[in-house]
């Protein structure tokens, strides 16, 4: 089994997001806000902002899968819209693991914006430097990272390695 090189510790994810959760409040102030999850890599991090909110919340989520294994090139994204609830009127805040090229992200906003949310906001845990090929800003993100393939706290290799509690690198 492949060793994982740690790049952000557990310690690391929980201290930022105590101040992405705080930033998130301050800005809905007080307003409902439906937390929606790009599954499956977003599951963590929708877990731990959403328990720091005191906001009226609502979770829901969307599926949206374009990656098959260590590829980081994006083929054809589909989005399957089930598990989303009503949004309409809603303000929706769109939480996603990663932001590379940004054609994931950009695909469910459409999704989203074609649905007539009041607001949406994005919320990734992290962004790829150098990677974005569509602009794509998200208004909060907890870390930029390197071009490198990571795994853990949701981010999956094959869909293993999601539960581990940091963000690591695979080594071979
Ligand atoms: P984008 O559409 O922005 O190119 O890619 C976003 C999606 O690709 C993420 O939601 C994630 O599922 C996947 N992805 C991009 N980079 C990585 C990575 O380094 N590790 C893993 N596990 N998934 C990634
Ligand atoms: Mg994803």
């Amino acid at each position: 089994m492949p060793s994982v090189r740690v790049l952000i510790t557990e310690e690391q994810i929980r201290e930022r997001l105590r101040e992405l959760a705080a930033q998130i409040t301050r800005d809905y102030d007080g307003q409902p806000v439906t937390l929606l999850g790009v599954l499956t890599g977003s599951l963590m991090l929708v877990a731990d902002l959403v328990r720091q909110l005191p906001l009226r919340t609502r979770i829901g989520f969307i599926q949206a899968s374009s990656y098959r294994g260590a590829t980081t090139r994006p083929d054809k994204l589909e989005i399957v819209p089930t598990l989303l609830p009503d949004v309409r009127d809603r303000h929706v805040l769109l939480v996603d693991d990663i932001l590379d090229t940004g054609q994931t992200l950009n695909q469910v906003l459409d999704h989203i914006r074609s649905l007539r949310p009041r607001s949406v906001r994005v919320a990734v845990l992290l962004r790829k430097r150098g990677r974005q090929e569509l602009p794509c800003e998200p208004d909060y993100i907890g870390f930029e990272i390197p071009d490198v393939f990571v795994v853990g706290y949701g981010l999956d290799y094959d869909d293993e390695y999601r539960q581990l509690p940091y963000v690591g690198v695979l080594e071979p």
